[in-house]
């Protein structure tokens, strides 16, 4: 027997419906590329939504066809959140940050018919267009005053698509499964791949997002979307917001510390989401300052790993840190790490231990670690394997790509993490697969070496990579970048990283760097460290000790 309730499809667009109708005067407020801040309702937005809707099937755009954008966080590109979906189109946003090559071939892959860029970026597409024949034109997300010079030949105003349209759009009624948007991972090796949300999937991480415990979005909070638009979407936290009915502050190209401050000074901001790497910029520009990040309440840290340093830094702040775990393929939020009634009696070493894991799979996400055959590994927090997951908002396989080599054969997302995962349920990336050290034949956790260098005061970064070793094929090797104007040395290193792991993972050297390189997504590339640092015998080593 069926259930007699309405079978209402999950929609994209009626978040905005709801945030314009009922939160219609909480602000959408801009950092615009001039410096100036740009003010607007959920109302307002949702009126431009619905003209740019209209002005996007003025250009013929139909149901399936994908739409572009190399944009930070704005409102014109809030708006194409919804209007693209909204039409039944998919929004593929890029990462201008990718390798110029890298955006021709996932403009190709998406075969993108239009993109839609801020000002700024039109360089970029100038330097791809000749090799990506699939784009029709070209909108910049400006107004008729800003329009940029360029020798671009079908180029749209953004303004201009929008005038004369109605301010109101009957939305087409969509099977709630239909295809939404589209983000390619931004792996080190090899073609990106597309992972295509729906509008259901979308819809039920956001609501995911928003439970007490991850972002807990309260109508009184003001939100600070750090992490761009272009990567997984800003974790959905734009849909997420809209839900709430929040404040949403969106940052724009500067995403300085001292332009951070600025903005969270100066609008009362309250929550926020970032990579580390961000946010080690924003409390070092607070150092520097000498000034506090209040009223700033909650920070969710994903990404990569949150060290301890980093919890203590926004504690000092009177901010909590929420340390969260996804991938693109798990739109992202597949982990976050918050204490329950069990652990509220935990002294505070034991509760930090527990608040460095990724945490627990919020209710939609199943998981599970294996070993190299693919057999399930006890929940005891000491065995490792592969982590594993399933749920709605799980990719099913890649856009355009049969590849099926991330996926079990029942079905489950392999994602490359290696994991442990305790009896309580909360679960710790230890690496990479592609990045496990094995010395002497057994897995030594970089991540957990690198948080504990992390907690010395000059150690800005860190990464712990594989050197060779003759003896037992490989040996970590730590690699440091400092915060200026200081030094340290391998016993002070040594004094920190020894009480922390076992003996035999601590590194016999390291190597202090001016700077790691990172991924476009902020992530440390540690193949490219491997490369440059991997020798047994590097000239720059230092021992340790
Ligand atoms: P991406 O799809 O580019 O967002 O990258 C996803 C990968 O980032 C994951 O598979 C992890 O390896 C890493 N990652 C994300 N969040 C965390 C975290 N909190 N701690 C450690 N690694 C993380």
């Amino acid at each position: 027997m069926l259930g007699l309730m309405m079978d209402t499809q999950l929609s994209i667009p009626a978040i905005l419906e709801y945030a314009g109708k009922y939160h219609s005067k909480s602000e959408v407020v801009t950092r615009q590329d001039d410096g100036s801040l740009h003010r607007y309702t959920y109302k307002d937005c949702l009126g431009r939504t619905s003209q740019l809707a209209h002005g996007l099937k003025a250009l013929g755009l139909k149901v399936g066809d994908r739409v572009a954008t190399l944009a930070w966080n704005n409102f014109r590109h809030l708006e194409l959140y919804f209007a693209v979906p909204g039409i039944g189109c998919v929004l593929h946003t890029i990462n201008p940050r990718l390798f110029k090559e890298q955006i021709e071939f996932i403009i190709n892959d998406a075969q993108d018919q239009f993109v839609f860029v801020d000002a700024m970026f039109v360089p970029l597409v100038e330097a791809v267009i000749a090799r990506t024949p699939s784009v029709r034109a070209v909108v910049v997300m400006t107004d008729r005053a800003k329009m940029p010079a360029t020798g671009l030949k079908n180029i749209i105003c953004y303004e201009d698509l929008l005038h004369g349209q109605p301010q109101t759009k009957q939305w087409p009624a969509l099977d709630e499964r239909t295809a939404s948007g589209l983000c390619y991972t931004s792996g080190t090796t090899g073609n990106p791949k597309g992972v295509l949300y729906s509008h259901r999937s979308t819809v039920l991480h956001a609501m995911t997002v928003n439970v007490p415990g991850v972002m807990g979005f309260m109508p009184t909070d003001v939100f600070l979307p750090v992490v761009p638009m272009f990567h997984v979407n800003a974790w959905c936290s734009p849909y997420s917001a809209a839900m709430a009915g929040v404040k949403m502050i969106m940052p724009g190209p500067r995403l300085d510390g001292n332009s951070l401050i600025e903005l969270i000074h100066g609008e009362k901001i309250t929550v926020t989401a970032g990579v580390p790497t961000v946010w080690l910029g924003l409390l070092n520009a607070a150092a520097t300052q000498k000034v506090s990040l209040k009223p700033l309440e909650r920070v969710l840290v994903g990404g990569a790993a949150c060290p301890q340093a980093m919890f203590d830094a926004f504690a000092a702040h009177g901010a909590t840190a929420i340390h969260a775990w996804g991938m693109t393929e798990t739109s992202p939020l597949g982990s976050v790490s918050t204490l329950g009634s069990s652990e509220a009696n935990l002294d505070p070493d034991e509760a930090m231990k527990l608040l460095l894991k990724q945490g627990r799979a919020p209710f939609g996400v199943e998981m599970r670690i294996t070993d190299a055959d693919g057999h399930s590994l006890d929940w005891d927090g000491v065995a490792r394997g592969q982590l594993e997951v399933r749920g709605p908002w799980i990719t099913s396989g890649y856009f355009n790509n049969p590849d099926r080599s991330s996926f079990s054969n029942d079905g489950w997302f392999q994602t490359g993490d290696v994991a442990t995962i305790d009896g309580n349920g909360f679960m710790q990336i230890v690496d990479r697969i592609k990045d496990v050290i094995k010395s002497g034949g057994e897995w030594i956790s970089s991540i957990d070496i690198e948080n504990l260098a992390m907690s010395h005061p000059s150690v800005a970064e860190a990464a712990v990579i594989a050197r060779e070793d003759a003896q037992w094929g490989e040996r970590p090797r730590l690699i440091v970048c400092l915060k200026p104007d200081t030094k340290i040395t391998g016993a002070e290193l040594l004094a920190i990283i020894a009480p922390g792991v076992a003996k035999w993972w601590i590194p016999e050297d390291f190597i202090i760097v001016t700077e790691l390189p990172h991924s476009a997504t902020g992530k440390v590339l540690k193949n490219r460290l491997r490369e440059t640092y991997g020798a047994q015998n590097h000239p720059m080593a230092q021992k340790l000790g």
